[in-house]
């Protein structure tokens, strides 16, 4: 595909050029034109969903914008005002205006006019909301959200004091991976003691969470929230069964490879008994990879490294610094994590990281990256919900540039065996996620399926789950209660219910794009990016096919992925 990373900002054509969000008094107006326009033609049609896709537009880069600010400078007031502003005196008041012109939109007789093979999922976006609408659960699910957010309070909270100074708990994470076993241990017992000292409270909390959401599945007439909450996620291209399949195909195919991995490392470390603090260390004397310096280091060697792959991609990235649209070292007071938020009047999305020279974090940079390219890719289609790709695809992009983009990390690393190290260190992130994956997902399926259940049985099934995707050789022994709960510690559970399996299947897909791309490299970046350029325009079992692979998650099919991968892996030098 010959392309330039284009940098052409939506031209208006509805709102003033100088228009700026400030106040909803400001909006509304636009608003009002759309809900009150009468359209008597399909051109008319078109027109009046180019004008929506440009309103919602500027309030997205806008909203973007306040929230990206936020996060690069939490010490700032201005800017946290600026995106509370917006959630509470904004927001809110586009909602109901958002149903009124989903209505209007699926009422208009010149809607069946519309180009099917353009706007068939949008439409059926659009009709799915409108179904799901129902005015009582509005105050639920408001409640729902307030009380979500006591989880990230609550865990928030939690620290630990090792050696006399205090941690966050994602802070002390990085002490499991030291090659000093009595601080992992420490480290471990302290995080499982503060973690079982709310234990009870996030079991209440979990409770009238499930409670709230069986109503909300209820009063949506549904007969549970596990296929209320399906067809919410706009799932249409799987089943429910299909996730069973998956489930299965995992413990059947994914679990040896796992197996394999964890003997890997208990060989590697010289013990005898695999200990729960072990299974992210590193033996002794090995010191971690270190493959950048500064955050200006981490994006020139992510140009390099993409400009080796396709020039098209590293045009992105060019483009982003130019732009001024990364901002990846990790300083004081700048939020957590990493993202790519996409801008959608401007086309040029942000990266923000944290990035501490680690070998995490360049796999970060090569995922955002993917994202990034993704929001490059689908600027170019003419409406805004054309953009709004879902997660099954979204993983997908970032998933497979990761692997694409492996076997040009010589630019971080000076030697053969610090490269290969990073590459199986990748793989093994590839395979071990895939466990956990099913472990969270068929206990999902359990929750919202027996509604009623008291915390023991929860208890009980949880294990039962939890056993089923393990290998067996962690002794736990002594951590009986504390594994007993480890849901706990698994966000999605809170706060997204039933968001996860995506990770598993866009996961698998990029999988299968890397083995495309051992075959064949530029079919498939070809087919990469054509896929991506799609937006959200076709169906997923279309987007993949468009990509060259399957989108399936069947037993046999994963069991095709893995063998591929343990091939890799044992290429790198991995004994089975
Ligand atoms: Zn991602």
């Amino acid at each position: 595909m010959e392309l330039t990373a284009p940098t052409e900002k939506v031209k208006r054509d509805f709102l003033p050029e100088d228009f700026q969000v400030k106040t909803w008094d400001e909006l509304q107006p636009y608003f009002e034109d759309l809900k009150g326009r009468s359209i008597n033609s399909k051109e008319e049609l078109e027109k009046w969903l180019k004008d929506l896709s440009e309103l919602e537009a500027v309030i997205s880069e806008d909203a973007s914008w306040r929230q990206i600010r936020m996060t690069c400078d939490t010490t700032n007031k201005e800017f946290e005002d600026a995106f509370t502003y917006f959630c509470l005196e904004i927001e809110p008041k586009m909602k109901p205006y958002f149903f009124e012109l989903n209505n209007k939109l699926l009422a208009s007789p010149y809607t069946k006019e519309l180009d099917k093979s353009m706007y068939f999922p949008y439409l059926r976006s659009v009709e799915n909301a409108v179904q799901l609408y129902r005015e009582e659960n509005v105050p639920i699910q408001a409640e729902l959200s307030v009380l979500a957010q006591n989880y990230g309070s609550i865990s928030g909270k939690m620290t630990v004091t090792i050696d006399g100074q205090e941690y966050t708990l994602q802070q002390a994470a990085r002490f499991l991976q030291s090659p000093d076993r009595n601080l992992r241990e420490k480290t471990f017992r302290a995080v499982a003691e503060r973690r079982m000292q709310d234990k009870d409270q996030l079991n209440e909390l979990f409770n009238k969470l499930l409670e709230r959401r069986q109503q909300v599945a209820l009063n949506a007439g549904f007969k549970n929230y596990r296929d209320y909450k399906f067809r919410e996620l706009g799932r249409f291209d799987y089943t429910p069964e299909d996730c069973f399949a998956f489930h299965t195909a995992v413990r059947e195919h994914i679990m040896p490879l796992q197996k394999m991995l964890v003997e890997h490392r208990q060989r590697r470390l010289g013990l005898e008994r695999m200990r729960p603090w072990d299974t992210d260390a590193e033996p002794v004397g090995t010191e971690p990879l270190h493959p950048f310096e500064t955050g200006q280091e981490l994006a020139d060697k992510a140009i390099e490294t993409f400009s080796r792959l396709r020039p098209y991609f590293a045009n992105c990235l060019k483009t982003m610094v130019q732009m001024n649209r990364l901002d990846l070292e990790s300083r004081k007071g700048k939020a957590p994590g990493g993202y790519n938020c996409p801008l959608a009047e401007t086309g040029v999305p942000f990266i923000f990281m944290n990035a501490a020279g680690t070998m995490g974090d360049l796999t970060t940079m090569m995922h955002e990256g993917g994202h990034a390219v993704h929001s490059f890719l689908s600027h170019r289609l003419p409406l805004s919900s054309f953009k709004e790709y879902p997660m099954e695809i979204a993983e997908l992009a970032s998933m497979s540039m990761e692997l694409f983009t492996m076997e040009y990390w010589d630019v971080f690393y000076k030697t053969e065996e610090e490269l290969r190290r990073a590459q199986v260190e990748e793989l093994e992130r590839v395979i071990s996620v895939l466990p956990w994956i099913a472990t969270i997902d068929k206990f999902q399926h359990w929750l919202y399926t027996n509604p009623g259940h008291s915390d023991k049985d929860r208890e009980l099934i949880w294990m039962e789950i939890l056993n089923e995707f393990s290998t067996g050789i962690t002794d736990w022994s002594g951590f009986e209660e504390y594994r007993a709960h480890f849901w706990q510690k698994q966000l999605h559970l809170f706060e997204v219910p039933f968001y996860y399996i995506e990770y598993g299947i866009a996961q698998l897909g990029a999988v299968a794009m890397w083995r495309q791309y051992r075959n064949n490299k530029e079919q498939a970046l070809d087919n990469y990016m054509a896929a991506l350029s799609q937006g959200y325009t076709k169906t997923l079992k279309e987007l993949y096919e468009i990509a060259g692979i399957k989108f399936d998650f069947s037993p046999a099919y994963i069991k095709e992925l893995s063998s591929f991968v343990k091939e890799a892996l044992v290429s790198m030098g991995v004994k089975g």
